[in-house]
């Protein structure tokens, strides 16, 4: 089973494909956390990346499709891939299903994850992540444990605020959701693929709907 989480930032896709992954043994390919992984070790595309990321800009879409292909064909598949993140662009849904083809594989379903955007602005401005598990807190929904002990991992860890999770990349990362990104909505639609879920209220109910959309 493969499936696209899809939604704006903030929209819990994150969240929802690492209970994917836990649950039903699935992989989740997130680019923006492969995309930080290449930053944090330095390779020459994580140094070319780092400005437009930061900016709330999207990298070319050569490059994550690059990193989608790599992954595809590593054949480390689970019992299915989650794309987190990707595609994000009518020529990355192109891309994605072009390379799934050649894999022999198809997508089974397109989850729309639906939040309105004024509790976006307020998830992603109170948010942080373990950086040893990457579970995510909310400074006011879900704080950060006193004693530093992560909920999930049980580690005493750091917890990372992202550097583009500041009001103003928010707004260009918003942007970039409507101009680029939404009209994926109408093309997956199209195909017959999408399902929506409303992506506001607690993660087991949003995880619930998910699960309602993956038995069907
Ligand atoms: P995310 O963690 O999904 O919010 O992604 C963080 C940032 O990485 C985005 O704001 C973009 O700069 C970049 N990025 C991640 N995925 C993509 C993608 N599919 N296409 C273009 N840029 C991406």
């Amino acid at each position: 089973m493969n499936i696209i989480l899809l939604g704006p930032p903030g929209a819990g896709k994150g969240t929802q494909a690492r209970r994917l992954v836990e649950q039903r043994n699935m992989v989740q390919l997130s680019t923006g956390d492969m995309l930080r992984e290449a930053r944090t070790s330095g390779t020459e595309m994580g140094n070319k990346v780092a400005a437009v990321m930061d900016a709330g800009n999207l990298v070319t879409d050569e490059i994550v499709i690059g990193l989608i292909r790599e992954k595809l064909e590593s054949g480390n598949a689970g019992d299915g891939f989650i794309f987190d993140g990707f595609p994000r662009t009518l020529a990355q849904a192109d891309a994605l299903g072009a390379l799934l083809h050649e894999e022999g594989q198809g997508l089974d379903a397109v989850i729309e994850m639906q939040v309105d955007d004024d509790e976006l602005v307020a998830r992603i401005t109170a948010r942080s992540t373990c950086a040893n598990c990457g579970e995510v807190y909310n400074d006011n929904t879900k704080p950060i444990p006193g004693d530093g002990v992560c909920t999930a991992c049980g580690q005493k860890a750091e917890f990372k605020r992202r550097a583009d999770d500041n009001e103003e990349s928010l707004k260009t990362r918003l942007l970039a959701y409507y101009k680029q990104t939404s009209p994926l909505i109408g093309y997956y639609y199209a195909k017959g693929d999408l399902a929506s879920v409303n992506g506001l209220g607690e993660i087991e109910e949003v995880a619930a709907a998910i699960e309602g959309v993956l038995k069907d």
